[in-house]
């Protein structure tokens, strides 16, 4: 049978509507939905005359907002060591019109400005930085451009916090809603969410929703924690001289066949799946090249989105560990046996909440309006916790442009900065009414 021109030009028009249509199918189960409820009640809030004038206050804060922002950020605050700027925090938080603010037993700075419902939400920083006390945080210029240590991450979370505060209070609004303006601590590195673990212990405060400022792009919202393990490692033996102690179990060759162990079967396990990662991020120990180390150590960080691959990951590395001991221990020809320690430097659990929680569809709705194109996104911040509990919570942006996060050279530049500052307050009075 022929086909004709008609009939060739009819079968490539489905056949591209055919491939088309399937390519739209496979674009909208990537993009985020934002249900037309929330989009409805976000235009009904936005259109009152008071949040306008909230949104312009918002703009015209930005140069007291920097100000604070660079004050705070000259205040050293490694993890464990945040008491001077947790107290120049709580000073604002009053000065600004908390109703109560103090400092719990972790060190968190918790300012509370109470509504008339029993629900209470928060917004939250952290305090800490991941320079030593001793690193120098002063604030340089390059033009408009802000250099120091820790002024995006997360001295400017703060600043927001800050600037969220003061519209709140000068708002003809009033929120029906508890509202907690928090500084926290231990978010970084060894610090391991200490902070925000101590919150949502049974010795913490009640909270329902949770807003942690912390993050680069405006656009990106995290309701998925990436869970992570951390270990030292330690093989300890009795250490000796390399000659004259010779046959003496040495730690260092344990730590040895440990970590080809470990890095053998870890490549096998995390070659397929959902993404999981391994790191032995340091390795020490020893004294001199003639000498039988006492001790042999490494430190290793392994994350995954799955908390039950994390856990395999423990496993495999426990494995290794006692592998690699019992084997040295074999060939020992004197002295006594070498011993390992596993101590966790860090435990942050995994966990993601659903899309269309009220929580994350808000600050979808927020996004949407302001034509900016959200993502949903997976992060190590302070809202794992909340997030592996079930309990309502997001990391947001911090605004502006910046760079350089954890090295000596961060900087920060207030490029529209106020937009994540209306961001995260219209978040804020979504979640809590008005
Ligand atoms: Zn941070």
């Amino acid at each position: 049978m022929m086909i004709l021109k008609r009939d060739f030009l009819k079968l490539f028009a489905l056949s591209f509507f055919v491939f088309y249509s399937q390519f739209l199918v496979a674009q909208n189960l990537n993009k985020v939905q934002v249900d037309a409820k929330y989009k409805k009640n976000f235009k009904s809030l936005v259109s009152k005359k008071s949040i306008k004038a909230d949104l312009e206050f918002i703009q015209s804060d930005s140069e007291l907002s920097n100000k604070e922002l660079i004050a705070l950020n000259e205040i050293p605050a490694p993890p464990f060591e945040e008491d001077n700027r947790g107290l120049a925090f709580k000073k604002l938080l009053e000065t600004y019109g908390v109703d109560t603010a103090w400092i719990d037993a972790a060190g968190n700075v918790i300012g509370l400005l109470k509504g008339t419902d029993d629900r209470y939400v928060a917004i939250d920083a952290h305090l800490d930085t991941v320079f030593p006390i001793d690193t120098d945080v002063s604030v340089q210029f390059l033009g408009d451009t802000l250099y120091a240590p820790g002024i995006g991450d997360d001295t400017r979370g703060l600043a927001v916090v800050l600037s969220v505060l003061r519209t709140v209070k000068q708002s003809k609004l009033k929120p029906t809603s508890n509202l907690y303006f928090i500084g926290s601590v231990g978010e970084e590195g060894l610090g391991d969410l200490s902070g925000v673990k101590y919150i949502f212990s049974n010795q913490g405060i009640k909270v329902d929703s949770w807003i942690s400022v912390d993050g680069g792009g405006l656009g990106r919202i995290t309701n998925k924690a990436l869970g992570s393990l951390r270990y030292r490692v330690t093989f300890k033996g009795s250490g000796g001289h390399s000659w004259g102690n010779f046959g003496i179990v040495n730690p260092h060759h344990a730590l040895g066949a440990a970590i080809q162990k470990f890095v053998i079967a870890a490549d096998e396990y995390t070659k397929e799946g959902p993404k999981t990662s391994y790191n032995i991020g340091r390795i020490g120990g020893g004294t001199s090249v003639n000498s039988v180390p006492f001790a042999s150590w490494m430190e290793v960080d392994m994350r995954s989105v799955d908390p039950i691959r994390l856990n395999k990951m423990d496993e495999i590395l426990r494995a290794a560990v006692t592998e690699a001991l019992k084997e040295q221990n074999d060939i020992k020809r004197s002295g006594r046996e070498l011993e390992v320690e596993l101590l966790e430097i860090g435990n942050r659990p995994s966990g993601e909440l659903p899309e269309n929680l009220p929580l994350v569809q808000n600050a979808l709705a927020v996004l949407d309006y302001f034509d900016i194109d959200p993502s949903l996104s997976r992060g190590s911040t302070n809202a794992n916790i909340p997030i592996s509990m079930g309990i309502p919570a997001i990391t947001i942006g911090r605004g502006g442009v910046g760079g350089g996060a954890h090295s000596l050279n961060e900087w920060w530049l207030d490029k529209e900065g106020y937009k994540a500052v209306q961001f995260a307050y219209l978040i804020l009075m979504m979640e809590a009414g008005f």
